[in-house]
């Protein structure tokens, strides 16, 4: 009888009733995603070409039009340590905002490394061993897929190498020494390691580094070695494919609460975590089951989505990884070292790109201030401090529950709170004390992402 009458929270699933397979949107697709192309050529790449970066079990899983892929159970025994990860409804959220909204999160915070990352990391080192590679590299900026990887390599026995944008490095030195814990090595990036990074060096001797240099110095270093190859943490098919557990967890809870979102809300770096927990909903709605608002928030200091050029661009700096096409600033942009280290990507996942083209999603660009506010707001609220690029999320959140009280309509709003802000104190002390600047992308860079693209149809 009690159960009928308290106020629910959290919206618990056994851990029998975490997803077993991995939702792929592309079988879904009313048009298909344009074709990876070839960085030299710019011809349509053939699975056989990336084998050198990926193994052909992740390849497959990048061109695969199977609507459902199997998890392998023992990526599914390292999954429940944390997964089912909680559905929360905001209730003092909604409160403090006094909204007629109903305001729910799905907490990727509680895994290990504190964010969405290892949904993506487990499988792809699992699926690397299972091919014989010993040794991974990778980028990353904020640190929380750099700790991830190395994470799931530690599991699995695997060696570590990380680029880290050199501006996160100084920034975030808990990161580099959580993925040190685990076992990793940890390069600043730019760094006299690569070709890559001593060309940049060379013009630039104080670059601050981006997500393209360091993945261009991680790509360098993978092709020179059969035993290494690349790891990505967001941007391709099968990462975003991969953190889809989020989306159809959040379905089956929603469903225990009686509820289904009409607006779906996600930060965009390179798209994985937004995926993640929009793709089933989208998928649902393409398949003419239920219709939704999608909203993906990004950085106005790093606004692909909002100002962006959608063509054929380069994932690197270097012009090393295969062509996609995709929102872009350019892969020479170098964005402003703001806080958000994870959202400092040049581009947009293609699927994510494709998706705002076909009008299933919308965009909008944020300040970072605002965004540190609502962060704060929230952590007042629910006790849980968002990771910085998190507080985008909670920021277009806070604003779509206030329109709700403007119009007196009780929506379903649905976010993802893709991590904790843990190490990231740095950023809450510096907003705190009235240190951080907004910095908004200026014509000037908008011009040079036209001017910086390849030139093919
Ligand atoms: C990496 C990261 C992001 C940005 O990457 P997406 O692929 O867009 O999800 C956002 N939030 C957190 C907490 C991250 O670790």
């Amino acid at each position: 009888m009690q159960s009928l009458l308290i106020e629910k929270v959290n919206y618990v699933l056994t851990q029998d009733q975490m997803p077993t397979s991995w939702y792929n949107i592309q079988a879904d697709l009313p048009i298909q995603v344009p074709s990876l192309r070839h960085p030299k050529t710019g011809e349509v790449i053939s699975p056989e070409e990336i084998k050198s970066l990926l193994p052909m079990a992740l390849i497959k899983q990048e061109f695969s039009q199977e609507r459902m892929i199997e998890i392998p159970e023992e990526v599914q025994r390292i999954y429940r340590q944390w997964r089912p990860s909680p559905l929360i409804r905001a209730r003092r959220l909604e409160q403090a905002l006094d909204t007629p909204a109903k305001i729910y999160y799905k907490y990727e915070g509680v895994s290990p490394s504190g964010s969405h990352k290892p949904n993506t990391a487990v499988p792809q080192v699992y699926y690397n061993k299972l091919e014989g590679v010993k040794r991974l590299v990778t980028e990353t900026g904020a640190g929380q897929w750099g700790s991830s990887l190395a994470m799931a390599c530690a599991f699995f026995g695997l060696d570590c190498g990380v680029y880290m944008v050199k501006v996160s490095y100084h920034q975030k030195p808990y990161r580099r020494a959580l993925m040190e814990a685990y076992g990793a090595r940890v390069v600043a990036s730019p760094s006299n390691e690569t070709d890559a990074g001593r060309a940049i060096l060379s013009e630039h001797p104080d670059s601050t580094g981006s997500l393209g240099i360091a993945i261009s110095e991680a790509v360098e270093v993978a092709l020179q070695d059969v035993d290494t190859k690349l790891a990505l943490g967001s941007v391709y098919n099968h990462v975003l494919m991969h953190q889809t557990v989020i989306g159809q967890e959040a379905m089956k809870q929603l469903e225990l609460a009686g509820d289904y979102p009409d607006i779906i809300i996600g930060c965009t770096g390179g798209g994985s975590n937004f995926s993640g927990i929009a793709f089933p909903f989208i998928g649902a709605k393409l398949r003419g089951e239920r219709d939704i608002r999608v909203i993906a928030v990004e950085p106005a200091s790093c606004p692909s989505l909002t100002r962006g050029t959608y063509a054929y661009d380069f994932g690197d700096t270097s012009k090393l990884t295969p062509m996609v096409k995709m929102h872009t600033l350019g892969h020479s942009f170098i964005p402003a070292g703001i806080h958000a280290g994870g959202l400092r990507y040049h581009g947009m996942a293609p699927l994510v790109s494709h998706l705002m083209k076909l009008g299933q999603i919308e965009a909008r660009a944020e300040t970072q201030i605002r965004c540190f506010e609502a962060g704060i707001q929230f952590a007042r609220a629910e006790g849980i401090v968002p990771a910085p690029e998190a507080t985008h999320a909670v920021r277009a959140t806070i604003d779509e529950a206030l329109r709700c009280k403007e119009s007196n309509q009780s929506k379903v709003i649905l976010f993802n709170l893709c991590g904790h802000g843990h190490f990231d104190m740095q950023a809450y002390i510096d907003y705190m004390a009235g240190k951080l600047r907004d910095h908004e992308y200026s014509q000037e860079e908008v011009a040079m992402a036209l001017a910086g693209l390849p030139s093919m149809e």
